[in-house]
C-alpha cells in the first residue's frame, strides 16, 4: 500500500542506499559486499527530465533501479507524489522503463508494438489506432505503423521502443542509457528527438547516462553521480558555469 508522506508532485527519492552481495546475515554483519548508492537524495518535478551522469561504474543504474523497484533499498525511501513506494512492486507503480536494447516484440508490426500497453489496458481499437498514430508521430516514425520490426534500423527500433514506454502515459519514464548502443551521430541526433518527444508528451523522466553532451541535451537538470554519490545537481547552464568541485569539472571536461 502506497502510504502518503504530504510531500510535493514529482519523484522524491531520499537517503537511498543500495548494496549488493551482502545477502545472509553473517555477510551482512561483515559488511561485505559492494555499495552501489551510498545515500543519494533527488527530486523530479512533475514534467521535468533530470539526468543521471557519471562514469561507469558509479551507480546510475542501480538507483535508477531502485526507484523502478528492481533493486531493494539498504536504506531511504523512494516516493512519488507524496506516497511512499516501500512495498510497492514495480508493475503496480505507473512507472515506464527503456533500456539500451528497446527489446522490441518481433512478431508484431511497429504498431502493435507501439499498441502493447493500451491493449493491456483495454484501450478500444479506434482510440488506441489514433493514440498509436500520434506517438509515432511525436518520435518522428509518423507512417511506419505496418512495418516489421526486422526492417527497422538500430536508431528506428529505439524510437519504436520510446513510443511504446510513452503509450500508456507513465507517471514517470526511467531510461537507462537508451541511445548507447548506437553511433556517435545517430545518438547526437536522437537526443534532441527524445527530448522533444518528452516534452511534448509531458513525461517527467530520469535518464541515465555516461555521455555528458547527451545529458546536456536531454535534460532540465543533471545529476552528477560519482562513486554512488551525487555531486552537484543543477541546470546544464549552470553546471558550466559554476561546477562544485574539480571532480565535476573534470567529468565535465570543463
Ligand atoms: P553505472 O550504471 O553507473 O555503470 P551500476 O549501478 O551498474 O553503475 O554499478 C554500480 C556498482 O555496483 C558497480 O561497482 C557494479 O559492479 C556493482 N553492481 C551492479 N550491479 C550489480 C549486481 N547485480 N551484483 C553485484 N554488483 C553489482
Amino acid at each position: 500500500m502506497a502510504v502518503p508522506t504530504g510531500r510535493s508532485a514529482g519523484l522524491s527519492v531520499r537517503d537511498v542506499v543500495v548494496r549488493y552481495g551482502v545477502e545472509g546475515s553473517r555477510r551482512r554483519r561483515a559488511g561485505i559486499g559492494t555499495t552501489a548508492v551510498a545515500g543519494v537524495s533527488l527530486d523530479v518535478a512533475a514534467g521535468e527530465i533530470v539526468a543521471l551522469l557519471g562514469p561507469s561504474g558509479c551507480g546510475k543504474s542501480s538507483l535508477l533501479r531502485a526507484v523502478a523497484g528492481l533493486e531493494p533499498l539498504a536504506h531511504g525511501s523512494v516516493a512519488f507524489d507524496g506516497a511512499n513506494l516501500a512495498g510497492v512492486p514495480v508493475h503496480r507503480r505507473g512507472f515506464g522503463l527503456l533500456f539500451q536494447d528497446g527489446q522490441l516484440f518481433p512478431h508484431r508490426d511497429v504498431g502493435r508494438n507501439v499498441a502493447y500497453g493500451l491493449e493491456v489496458q483495454g484501450m478500444p481499437r479506434p482510440d488506441r489506432e489514433e493514440r498509436v498514430a500520434e506517438l509515432l508521430d511525436d518520435v518522428g516514425l509518423a507512417g511506419y505503423a505496418r512495418r516489421a520490426v526486422v526492417t527497422l534500423s538500430g536508431g528506428e527500433r529505439q524510437r519504436v521502443a520510446l513510443a511504446r514506454a510513452l503509450a500508456p502515459r507513465p507517471r514517470l519514464l526511467l531510461l537507462d542509457e537508451p541511445l548507447s548502443a548506437l553511433d556517435r551521430q545517430l545518438r547526437e541526433r536522437l537526443a534532441v528527438d527524445v527530448r522533444d518527444a518528452l516534452r511534448s508528451t509531458g513525461t517527467t523522466a530520469v535518464f541515465v547516462t555516461h555521455d555528458h553532451t547527451e545529458a546536456f541535451t536531454v535534460a532540465d537538470r543533471v545529476a552528477v553521480m560519482d562513486a554512488g554519490r551525487v555531486l552537484q545537481v543543477d541546470t546544464p547552464d549552470l553546471l558550466r558555469a559554476e561546477p562544485a568541485s574539480v571532480r565535476v569539472a573534470e567529468f565535465l571536461g570543463l
